[in-house]
């Protein structure tokens, strides 16, 4: 089916007290690989985009793999920018076919995100697109971040509401407790500071990060109103022992489809662990549409699972 909005998506997952997996792409065997378990799962999925992810694939490319990607599942697909720092990359993207924006302007300071962030959303709306905003700011674990710094960084509740009423985002990635880029999940979030935010605004809100957040507490937030949740560094993760794995295997091998296969197949397999986590698997129950048949198959290349 053709790529579809977040909006609504968001909101049967706020109401039905699941949550929607938001996986990031950079190539096309990540894109396969997401969309596959999506479809298998039959559930809603959304596919994003880093500015990383465009410099890397392009803006064309990214855009027309996911596109095309969506047109032979059955299953709703997203096409997301993730943390667009920039009001042109925002406007690029909308103009490329994004049927979801994030703006990021939690680096700037509060009246200058407020200000830029319903710019783009006065814009998107026109054209019937939502607008995911970041308030508090979710850190980056590369960058060495103190227990206190994220702490600092943490989205205040009353800011919240003001944030949310100024700039009519549909969405709020908020900081919680967790980081970008963690290796292992081992972080708790503050499901209390989530209440507050919560008792303040009735959006969906939106985890980042949560590759780094212990699986239990991802689940609590579930339950208090986190509706989307990102995961990039476990894909990416995933991606890369598949490849390692499959050339170990597979050390004379010159054909590079013999080893990506495997790391779509790795990538499929975490995305489908995610839906089923996100309680999101199975929520697509009847769209009438077919899914054409695959054009590839996996290459059994032996050894054991993981
Ligand atoms: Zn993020």
């Amino acid at each position: 089916m053709p790529l579809v909005g977040s909006k609504e998506l968001l909101r049967s997952a706020l109401e039905g007290h699941f949550a929607i997996g938001a996986f990031n792409a950079n190539n096309m065997e990540q894109v396969q690989g997401i969309v596959d378990a999506a479809e298998e799962e039959k559930a809603p999925v959304i596919l994003q985009v880093s500015q990383g992810g465009i410099r890397y694939a392009g803006l064309a490319f990214a855009a027309a793999m996911v596109r095309t990607a969506a047109e032979g599942a059955s299953v709703p697909v997203v096409l997301h920018l993730d943390h667009g720092t920039d009001f042109e990359q925002n406007i690029l993207c909308l103009r490329a076919g994004f049927t979801s924006l994030m703006f990021d302007g939690s680096k700037r300071p509060y009246e200058e995100n407020i200000a830029t962030t319903a710019r783009v959303v006065e814009i998107a709306h026109i054209c019937g697109i939502p607008v995911e905003a970041e308030l508090g700011r979710v850190l980056t674990s590369t960058d060495g971040v103190t227990p206190e710094e994220i702490r600092a960084a943490m989205t205040n509740p009353d800011q919240a509401l003001d944030f949310v009423q100024r700039t009519g985002c549909d969405s709020l990635a908020c900081a919680l407790g967790s980081v970008h880029a963690m290796k292992e999940a081992k972080a708790t979030l503050d499901i209390e500071l989530l209440k507050a935010i919560r008792a303040k605004v009735d959006i969906p809100i939106v985890l980042h990060g949560a590759s780094g957040v212990a699986e239990d507490s991802a689940l609590e937030a579930i339950q208090y109103g986190v509706a989307k949740i990102n995961v990039a560094t476990m894909l990416n993760q995933a991606f890369t022992r598949g490849l390692h794995k499959a050339q170990q295997e597979l050390p004379d091998n010159t054909d590079p489809r013999k080893w990506l296969d495997h790391s779509r197949e790795k990538v499929k397999e975490v995305v489908r662990h995610k839906i089923r986590l996100f309680g999101s698997s199975g929520t697509v129950r009847s769209t009438g549409l077919v899914s054409p048949p695959k054009s590839y198959r996996t290459v059994d290349i032996g050894g054991t699972e993981e």
